[in-house]
């Protein structure tokens, strides 16, 4: 079975307590689906059902390899190089986060 090897290389345990949406549509004035966080840097994407797929662009463009929803009620993280879902007990809080634009 595949195992992800990254798991230490974690820097966020504490997820924020609120965000305003991905941070690359926010700026460039594009719309998201659903948020991701990376588990690097605290880089908060867009999922790649979203026109812009921030949050695999950010993991490509830096190697931060995982990600966590930041959707209400899932707690699932995904690694990129190895391309697992797992989940890391380690990453505590919940997200408060706005309603997809796409969706209002
Ligand atoms: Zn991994
Ligand atoms: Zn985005
Ligand atoms: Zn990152």
């Amino acid at each position: 079975m595949a195992r992800c090897t990254h798991v230490e290389s974690v820097g966020v345990t504490e997820l924020p307590e609120s965000v305003d949406g991905c941070e690359d549509c926010l700026r460039e004035g594009g719309v998201w689906l659903h948020l991701r966080i990376c588990l690097g840097c605290g880089h908060v994407g867009c999922c790649d059902d979203s026109p812009a797929r921030h949050a695999s662009a950010h993991a490509r463009s830096t190697g931060h390899p995982l990600i966590r929803s930041l959707e209400p009620g899932e707690s699932w993280c995904w690694c990129f190089p190895d391309e697992i879902g797992l989940l890391i007990p380690g990453v505590t809080g919940s997200t408060r986060i706005p309603p997809s634009p796409m969706l209002s």
